[in-house]
C-alpha cells in the first residue's frame, strides 16, 4: 500500500465507530489522559457528603456496626470512625483511608467493604476480628475546601481534590507533633483509645510507578525506622504477604516495594513504634487530582483500583480473623524489587 492509499484507507475507516477509538487515544499524547487512561474528573468520586451518608444508612442497617464522630477537621467537618468490635480477645485491625485528600479510590474501596462486611459476603469474619475503619481522614482536602489556590489542579468537575488539610499540612507528616485535628482525632479517639494489633494506610502514588516496563498497580512497605523492634516488623510483613499474595494472584494486580524512609512523623513508622501496632503503607496506582499530569490518573482505571483496596482489605479481615496470618511466608520480601519511575524510551 502506497502512501496515498493508506491515507484514504484510514480516512474512509475512521468514520467507523470501533475504529475512531485509536485514532482519538492517539491524538491525546501525553496531555491529562495520561497512558490513555481516560478522563482526569471527579465526577465518579464521592463528595464528603456521600460519604457521611453511606456511612449513616449502613450504621442503621447493621446491628454490629457503630459509627462514631472521632473529631473535626480545621473546616467543621465531622470525622468518622466505623467500628465492628465483636470481643475483646479478638485481635484488631484499622484501615485508614485519605489522610492526602487527593487519594480517594481506597475511600471508596474502603466503603464498599462498609457494605460488604452487614452482608453475607463477609459478616462470618466478625467473629474473629474487630475492625476499625477510619474513611477520609482529610475531608477538606478531598472537597478542595482549602486556604491556598488550588489553581493548575488537572481535574474537572466540580472540585479539586489537594494532599494537603485546609491549612496546607500534610496529616502524614504530623503523627509526631499532631498540631492539626484530624491528626489530633485520630490520635485520641483512635490510636489511643483501643488496643489495635495491625494498620493498613491507604494511598494513591504516581500513576507511572513501574518494575521494568510494566507499571504496577501498587506497592507496599513495613515499618523501616530503626526504632521498629524486629518482631514487630515481623509481623507487618506477615501483614504484607497476605495483602501481597491476594492482590498478586489476581492477574491483574502487580506489586513492587515502596521505596519509603525512617521518619516516625509518617503513620507506616511513627504508629508502629509508639502503639506496637503492625502497619503496612499500601501505595495504590495514580492520584484523583494534581497538578503533574504523571501523577494523575482518569476515571477509565477506577475500577481495578477499587477493586484491589476492596481485595486488600477482606483478605486481611479473613487472614486475622481465621489466624492464617500468623502463618504467612514473609520470605517473598526478601526478593520483591523496589519499584522505580517509569520513563518511556522515546
Ligand atoms: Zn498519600
Amino acid at each position: 500500500m502506497n502512501e496515498f492509499t493508506r491515507r484514504t484507507a484510514l480516512g474512509a475507516l475512521s468514520a467507523l465507530p470501533l475504529l475512531s477509538v485509536p485514532v482519538a487515544a492517539g491524538a491525546v499524547g501525553n496531555g491529562p489522559s495520561w497512558n490513555g487512561n481516560g478522563n482526569i474528573t471527579t465526577a465518579h468520586l464521592s463528595t464528603y457528603d456521600d460519604v457521611a451518608a453511606f456511612l449513616q444508612k449502613e450504621a442503621q442497617k447493621q446491628p454490629a456496626m457503630e459509627l462514631s464522630v472521632i473529631g473535626q477537621s480545621v473546616k467543621g467537618r465531622d470525622l468518622y470512625l466505623a467500628s465492628w468490635l465483636s470481643a475483646p480477645e479478638n485481635p484488631t485491625v484499622l484501615f485508614l483511608t485519605q489522610q492526602h485528600g487527593n487519594e480517594q479510590l481506597t475511600t471508596e474501596g474502603a466503603l464498599e467493604v462498609v457494605k460488604h462486611l452487614g452482608t453475607g459476603r463477609l459478616r462470618e469474619v466478625l467473629d474473629g476480628v474487630n475492625i476499625l475503619i477510619v474513611p477520609m481522614l482529610n475531608p477538606d482536602g478531598a472537597m478542595g475546601d482549602v486556604d491556598f489556590s488550588l489553581e493548575g489542579y488537572l481535574a474537572h468537575g466540580d472540585r479539586h481534590l489537594t494532599r494537603y488539610n485546609a491549612v496546607e499540612a500534610d496529616l502524614n507528616r504530623d503523627h509526631v507533633d499532631r498540631l492539626q485535628p484530624e491528626t489530633q482525632a485520630l490520635h485520641e479517639n483512635v490510636l489511643g483509645a483501643f488496643e489495635i494489633d495491625y494498620m493498613i494506610d491507604l494511598h494513591h502514588q504516581g500513576a507511572n510507578r513501574a518494575l521494568g516496563d510494566e507499571l504496577v498497580s501498587g506497592s507496599i512497605l513495613h515499618p523501616t525506622t530503626p526504632n521498629a523492634a524486629p518482631e514487630l516488623v515481623e509481623r507487618s510483613k506477615r501483614l504484607g504477604s497476605v495483602v501481597y499474595d491476594a492482590v498478586d494472584s489476581t492477574g491483574w494486580g502487580l506489586i513492587g516495594k515502596y521505596n519509603g524512609g525512617s521518619a516516625e512523623t509518617i503513620s507506616r513508622n511513627g504508629l508502629a513504634v509508639e502503639y506496637d501496632i503492625a502497619t503496612l503503607l499500601f501505595e495504590m496506582r495514580g492520584m484523583s487530582d494534581h497538578t503533574r499530569e504523571d501523577y494523575v490518573l482518569g476515571a477509565r482505571s477506577s475500577g481495578y483500583l477499587i477493586r484491589q483496596t476492596v481485595l486488600t482489605l477482606e483478605a486481611t479481615v479473613r487472614a486475622i480473623a481465621d489466624g492464617s496470618i500468623e502463618s504467612a511466608d514473609i520470605s517473598f520480601w526478601d526478593t520483591l524489587p523496589t519499584q522505580e519511575t517509569y520513563t518511556p524510551d522515546e
